[in-house]
């Protein structure tokens, strides 16, 4: 597989200055490829995908699914979903995306997928998605953003648009068959 160069790295990658002290960044081979390194005080630049996690909510016999607001893909229904801050387990912040979204209170999320794609605003851009589950109790009160919020039943889904949430959704689909297999034994 071919990893992207330095000039094939999304715009906010762009570096011109060490982001410790300002020095400019040169270029030089370093640990297999070419790198951006600091002549002043050695720091490099190793970037990283954006780690985002999503989780999937069952609530009263269907999965919560809350409308995007914001471009791209403004309108569309999804899971709740957002970016891990930095020191964050990303199952916290698959528990914290869906509480601020939903309004509902969540408990220990399953691990159920992740996927490594690039983003749809910027294809040159990483996105490591991690896809969680969890039931849950508590009332629908919508969101804090005023976002809307829906219920629908897991077999009356519509495909989700986004490729993590879809990853998210099979392996969903794939433990619950296996749950409900060993139900039946
Ligand atoms: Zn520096």
């Amino acid at each position: 597989m071919t990893l992207p160069t330095i000039d094939a790295f999304p715009e906010r990658y762009h570096f011109r200055f060490c982001p410790r002290c300002a020095t400019p960044l040169l270029r030089t081979p370093l640990f297999g490829m070419e790198r951006q390194r600091c002549p002043a005080c050695s720091w490099v630049h190793f970037p990283l995908p954006n780690l985002a996690a999503t989780v999937i909510i069952e609530y009263q016999g269907g999965i919560v699914l809350v409308q995007r607001d914001i471009e791209p893909d403004r309108g569309i229904w999804h899971l709740p979903i957002g970016h891990a801050e930095y020191g964050e387990d990303p199952a916290d912040a698959a528990l914290r995306e869906g509480e601020e979204e939903t309004g509902l209170v969540l408990a220990t999320p399953r691990f159920l997928s992740y996927v490594h794609s690039p983003s749809y605003s910027d294809p040159r851009l990483f996105y490591l998605v991690l896809g969680f589950a969890r039931a849950i109790g508590g009332e629908l009160v919508g969101s804090d953003e005023g976002r809307n919020t829906r219920v629908v039943p897991l077999a009356a889904l519509e495909p989700l648009k986004w490729s993590g949430q879809q990853a998210a959704l099979e392996a969903y689909r794939r433990f619950r068959s296996q749950e409900s297999e060993v139900r039946s034994q």
